[in-house]
């Protein structure tokens, strides 16, 4: 097994291989399986630890701090905006939720004939998604394993005649306990960490763990090699060892905000996009009060969705809607009360849903989502500024997840400003436009994180082409969520999936 952590490396070294991966999320792993099993020899480095099931000990806390960017207290510079993104053997596969999508047929259109990305057709990736929804078990779920958060989904829009439907989800062997977000325990998560990382270990891959790549050295038409410094997760230091890893080709996988600050850092950018249209599937919710127990933090996080509200016309920003888990230190973070309000609400957990709009952005013209940048200490900056088409999304999938809820069969619904609007009735719902929308005025998060190295046909205005190879240094590519040039409106690892499996071929042809 060639695995190494931080323990392992006494010395700083040079190393070399055919492919240098950085990042061991969804993009990296599944490029690696592919990589290591044409026989290629393959590095890849991960800034995170490796944590497996034995770790894996259903404490929030601990799970947050370990296997999480900035311990999950990642957010906009503004505070406005909590990102949830996995920093660990895995990636955010290792702590996602397992919902399931193919890249909807809409999406496809938007990257061909506006970003000229002609060869991503829905028949072209259907191989690919095939393959890796077969190595992953990518399933339905019934309907009857449904937990009553996600009951309310269903129950709800089938009363309101709103289309909904049960979801994919790649698990085998899925003991339902809800625990997906804190690292699987019984190994029922088929994401990176127990399929394609296992895959790629067996065939040779060399997996360097808590080894943060600094910069990617080049010339005007090469990238020649990664340094990286070794990170002690004991001490919160860096170890003071130096990987200097030369490869023929070299893979970015590092994810959306982490990709491009990596770039920065590497003096990698092009025409100023580096890091430019960043999207959140920004996601806003509502806690629903129910009489009887919901106990929303056990069973599988989402296994129900509406794409309802998914397309509402040229000029508006569409949304889906699923649920959150409610554990107890993500249920008290996504509210923005405190004291009494908090302790009344804690106390009712077990009886309250939590469901959720995921806004579509990026799609609707002149949408540009959020920047990356650097801080002049080097530290990443994270900016989105929410616009008033997205704000005018907030207040209508407000409204829509609060009549969800109460046809669902909610006592009360409330929303997530600091001073709550809790509503009983659908006759009430209009109170909503009297509230305030945006930035600072309640609870955004986002777990979804893509674009800022988007792919397209054009140098001029994309960083990668189709097969996600760079416009102008060809033996480095980016294989991860940071290459779309919108969001999908659907969870992104799947997608993220495919175009990995796609582009091992276009890597092997430069080999
Ligand atoms: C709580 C949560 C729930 C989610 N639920 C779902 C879901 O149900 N369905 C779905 O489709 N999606 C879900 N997602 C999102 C999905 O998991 C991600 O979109 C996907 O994993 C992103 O893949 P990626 O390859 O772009 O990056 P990641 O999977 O995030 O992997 C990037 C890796 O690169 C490492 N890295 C970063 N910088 C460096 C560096 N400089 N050097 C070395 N390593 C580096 C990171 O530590 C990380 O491990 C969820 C995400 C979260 C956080």
């Amino acid at each position: 097994m060639k695995l190494f952590s931080h323990k392992d490396i006494e010395r700083s070294q040079d190393l070399e291989c055919d492919v240098c991966i950085i990042g061991s999320g969804a993009g990296g792993s599944t490029l690696a399986a592919g990589l290591t099993e044409d026989g290629f020899d393959v590095i890849m480095l991960e800034a995170g630890e490796h944590r497996w099931r034995k770790d894996f000990n259903m404490d929030e806390g601990e799970a947050l701090q370990s296997l999480y960017q900035d311990g999950g207290l990642r957010t906009t510079a503004d505070l406005s905006i909590s990102i949830l993104q996995g920093k660990c053997v895995g990636g955010s596969t290792t702590i996602n939720w397992t919902t399931c999508f193919r890249t909807p047929d809409r999406i496809l259109d938007i990257w061909q004939n506006k970003y000229g990305a002609h060869e991503l057709t829905s028949a072209a990736l259907k191989p690919h998604f095939e393959e890796v929804e077969q190595r992953l078990n990518v399933q339905p779920w019934p309907e009857e394993a449904l937990n009553g958060n996600n009951k309310v989904i269903l129950d709800g829009c089938r009363a309101l005649d709103w289309e909904a439907s049960t979801l994919r989800r790649n698990v085998k062997g899925c003991a339902n306990s809800g625990y997906c977000g804190m690292g699987c325990p019984v190994d029922g998560k088929q994401g990176m960490l127990v399929t394609y990382i296992p895959d790629a270990l067996k065939k040779g891959l060399r997996l360097y763990t808590n080894v943060r790549a600094e910069r990617i050295e080049h010339s005007v038409t090469q990238a020649e090699q990664v340094i990286a410094q070794v990170w002690n997760p004991k001490t919160n230091r860096f170890t003071g060892k130096t990987l200097r890893i030369r490869a023929k080709i070299i893979v970015s996988s590092a994810g959306a905000i982490n990709g491009p600050a990596l770039f920065l850092r590497s003096g990698l950018n092009n025409n100023g996009l580096v890091g430019t249209r960043t999207f959140l599937h920004p996601v806003i919710g509502v806690s629903a009060k129910f009489q009887n127990p919901i106990n929303g933090f056990y069973g599988a996080p989402q296994s129900a969705s509406s794409h309802h509200f998914i397309n509402r016309g040229r000029d508006k920003i569409g949304f889906f809607i699923e649920a959150a888990p409610t554990h107890p230190m993500l249920a008290a973070t996504a509210l923005s009360v405190f004291g009494k309000a908090q302790q009344e609400f804690m106390k009712n957990l077990a009886h309250s849903s939590f469901i959720i709009a995921l806004h579509v952005d990026g799609v609707l013209e002149g949408d540009n989502g959020g920047t990356i940048s650097l801080k002049s200490d080097g530290r990443i900056q994270i900016d989105y500024p929410i616009s008033d088409a997205l704000k005018e999304g907030f207040l209508a999938s407000h409204q829509a997840l609060c009549e969800l809820a109460l046809a669902g069969g909610a006592e009360q619904v409330s929303t997530l400003h600091p001073e709550p609007l809790v509503l009983s009735s659908a006759q009430e719902l209009s109170l909503l436009s009297g509230k305030t929308y945006g930035a600072l005025e309640h609870g955004i998060f986002t777990a979804h994180q893509m674009g800022g190295l988007r792919l397209g046909s054009d140098p001029a205005t994309s960083v990668v082409n189709s097969n996600l190879q760079h416009h102008q240094l060809k033996n480095l590519f980016v294989v991860d969520g940071s290459v779309f040039p919108t969001s999908l409106g659907v969870n992104p690892s799947l997608t993220i999936y495919a175009l990995a499996h796609r582009a091992r071929s276009a890597v092997k042809n430069l080999l």
